[in-house]
C-alpha cells in the first residue's frame, strides 16, 4: 500500500447518510448510491470496494482514488489475564495514539470509546489527565474504534459507553454525531439505551443535551458530596459547581424522564466515609437516577482504593434508598484498562 497516498485520502467512516449521498452526486452518481455505500459500511461492515457488488465500476474507481474507509489504524491489542477484557491501541492519521476497551460480562459486551486525545480536565485521580490535551477526535475517529473492534470479534458489542480518554462534552458535536451513527436503524442500529455518554459535569453542555432532547443514556461522574471534596480531585468544579451540577442533573432527569446514572469513584479517606454516604443519599433523593459506586483504580498517585470494610460501611448507609445502587468493579486493571487508567505514555508515534 502507498501509505503517503492513503494518508491524503478522505475517510468514509464518520460520514452520515446525507454526506454519502452528496458525495455520490459530486462524483456524478445518483443519490441512492450514497445509501448503498452507507449500507455496506455501517450495516454490512464491509471495508473492501471489491465486495460492494451493487456499486458500478466507475463509482468504485472514483471512490478508491480519493476515499479510504478507516481514519484509524489498529496498532496493538492486549488481553487481560484476569477477566474477559481487551484493550485496543489505535493510531490516528497525525500519529496520535488512543485507547478503547472491550469488556464482557456474561453474554453482554460493552465497548468503551475515547473521544479526545488526552484530556484538559485534569481530574487528579485519572491517568489520562497526565497526558494533557492534544486534540478532539472527529466523529469518524470515534466511531471507527467501534467499527474496527466489531470486525475482529465474534459477537458485535451490544453496549457503547463514551467513557474512555477525554471528556465527551468538551467534544460535543463529534460525540453526538458518533452516537447518531451508532444508533441509525438502517446502519449499526444500536438502541438509544445501548449508548451512554458520560461527563464529569460540564454544566452548559448538560443543559444543551437536555434542551436538544437526546435519548442516549447520560452518566455524570459526581465523585464527591461537597464542593470542597469535588474541588480537591476535580478542578473543573471551580467553573461547574456542585450546586449547578446537581440542578442541571435534576432538570435533565425530570425533563427527559430518563434515569440518570450517577458515577461515584470511591477514594479512601477522601469521599468514602459513612457520613459521605449519608450526604450522597440526601443529595440524590429527589433525582431520578441510579448510583454506580466505582472503587478507585490506583495509578501510582497519592490516592488509594478503600478496603472492603470501608466500601461495605459506605454501602450500609445506602440501604433502602429510593434509587438502585451498584458497585462496579473495573475490569482489565492488570492491563491498565480500568476506569481512569487509560493513558498513552508516548503520545506521538512517527510513521
Ligand atoms: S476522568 Fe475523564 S474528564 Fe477527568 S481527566 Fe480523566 S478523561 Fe478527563
Amino acid at each position: 500500500m502507498d501509505y503517503a497516498k492513503n494518508k491524503e485520502k478522505v475517510s468514509l467512516i464518520g460520514l452520515c447518510l446525507d454526506e454519502l449521498r452528496s458525495l455520490s452526486e459530486q462524483v456524478g452518481e445518483k443519490t441512492f448510491r450514497g445509501q448503498q455505500l452507507f449500507d455496506w459500511i455501517y450495516r454490512k461492515n464491509i471495508d473492501d470496494y471489491n465486495l460492494m457488488t451493487n456499486l458500478p465500476g466507475t463509482f468504485i474507481t472514483e471512490l478508491s482514488e480519493k476515499y479510504k474507509f478507516h481514519p484509524l489504524v489498529l496498532a496493538h491489542c492486549s488481553e487481560s489475564k484476569k477477566e474477559p477484557t481487551k484493550k485496543f491501541l489505535f493510531r490516528t492519521e497525525n500519529g496520535h495514539m488512543i485507547e478503547s476497551v472491550l469488556m464482557h460480562d456474561g453474554n453482554r459486551s460493552t465497548v468503551c470509546l475515547s473521544t479526545q486525545v488526552g484530556c484538559a480536565v485534569d481530574c487528579q485521580f485519572c491517568a489520562t489527565a497526565q497526558m494533557g490535551f492534544l486534540k478532539n477526535l472527529t466523529a469518524g475517529e470515534i466511531i471507527d474504534q467501534f467499527i474496527q473492534i466489531r470486525s475482529i470479534i465474534e459477537e458485535p458489542p451490544i453496549n457503547v459507553v463514551f467513557m474512555g480518554m477525554g471528556e465527551p462534552f468538551l467534544n460535543y458535536r463529534s460525540v453526538i454525531q458518533a452516537a447518531e451513527l451508532l444508533h441509525q436503524p438502517d446502519g449499526i442500529n444500536l438502541g438509544f439505551d445501548r449508548i451512554t455518554i458520560s461527563t464529569v459535569g460540564i454544566v452548559p453542555k448538560i443543559k444543551r443535551y437536555t434542551q436538544e432532547g437526546h435519548r442516549y443514556k447520560l452518566a455524570i461522574s459526581l465523585n464527591g458530596v461537597s464542593q470542597e471534596q469535588r474541588l480537591m480531585i476535580m478542578p473543573i468544579s471551580k467553573a461547574h459547581t456542585l450546586d449547578d451540577l446537581l440542578a442541571a442533573a435534576r432538570k435533565y432527569a425530570s425533563i427527559s424522564r430518563r434515569k440518570l446514572t450517577i458515577e461515584y469513584v470511591l477514594i479512601e479517606k477522601l469521599n468514602d466515609s459513612p457520613e459521605d454516604a449519608k450526604t450522597l443519599k440526601r443529595l440524590l433523593r429527589d433525582i431520578r437516577c441510579k448510583l454506580n459506586l466505582i472503587p478507585y483504580n490506583e495509578i501510582g498517585g497519592p490516592y488509594r482504593r478503600p478496603n472492603d470494610d470501608r466500601i461495605n460501611a459506605f454501602l450500609a448507609q445506602l440501604q433502602n434508598v429510593s434509587f438502585p445502587v451498584t458497585v462496579r468493579w473495573s475490569k482489565g486493571t492488570d492491563i491498565d484498562a480500568g476506569c481512569g487508567q487509560l493513558a498513552i505514555k508516548e503520545n506521538i508515534i512517527n510513521d
